[in-house]
């Protein structure tokens, strides 16, 4: 690995899951554990690089003098944190699970279960991957990740477009031992030249060197 392209570079991480608060004890959330994006950053630290971790709830911590970790709750903290770093940054790997949708309004007093049927009415959240896309310069580098349950080439494909990514990591459910909670992952990256390159089952600590490999081709000064 050309790790000397790494040292002194500053790179957006955003990891884990988002909730979206329903009243004050209740939310919308998803499986994501984090440990993706937290090998991630763990791996560029080793590296030299400078990590901005915006992470959502999660049990993971992490204690690394290039790391600074930003915990937030919603996709509106994260869009909001992610839009103040992403100008000082050499790029961004996006691998938190962003809700995509969070309730019109958040009830001030827990919701009482009188009523038979109960309808929450959602609204789209910021996408953050597609508004960092739209602000990436030449010079910095955007990654992002797909987990598909079907379709999933060409979704990834899409989504590569659609966001502006260099490159996407696809995640399938449909492989054993690969995505949400896992240890273990089984990726395929998809570069903006359509390259196609498909990995092994691994721990999620040899994925992130397999990504942070990946990102050292998409560098620039
Ligand atoms: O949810 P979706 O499959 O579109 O996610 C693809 C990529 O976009 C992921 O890298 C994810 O982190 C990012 N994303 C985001 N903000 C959203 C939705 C997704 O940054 N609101």
């Amino acid at each position: 690995m050309q790790k000397e392209k790494l040292s002194n570079q500053t790179i957006l991480v955003t990891a884990g899951p988002t909730y979206e608060n329903i009243d004050p004890v209740r939310f919308i959330g998803n499986y994501s554990s984090g440990k993706m994006g937290f090998a991630i950053a763990s791996s560029l630290a080793s590296y030299g690089v400078n990590v901005i971790l915006v992470a959502g709830p999660t049990a993971l911590s992490i204690n690394h003098p290039l790391v600074k970790c930003i915990n937030v709750v919603s996709a509106d903290e994260m869009f909001q944190q992610c839009i103040q770093f992403f100008p000082k940054c050499n790029g961004a790997i996006l691998s938190a699970a962003v809700a995509d949708y969070k309730p019109k309004q958040i009830n001030e007093t827990k919701i009482k279960s009188n009523a038979e049927t109960l309808t929450i009415e959602l609204v789209r959240n910021p996408d953050i991957a597609k508004e960092l896309g739209i602000l990436k310069t030449e010079k910095q580098f955007l990654v992002g990740f797909a987990l598909e349950t079907d379709n999933e080439l060409k979704n990834a494909q899409e989504k590569l477009v659609k966001k502006n990514f260099d490159f996407i990591v696809l995640n399938s459910l449909k492989e054993e031992g690969s995505g949400f909670k896992h240890n273990t992952n089984k990726i395929t990256i998809i570069d903006k030249y359509n390259n196609i390159e498909k990995f092994e089952l691994k721990s999620k600590i040899d994925v992130a060197e397999d990504i942070v490999k990946k990102i050292t081709d998409f560098i620039h000064y």
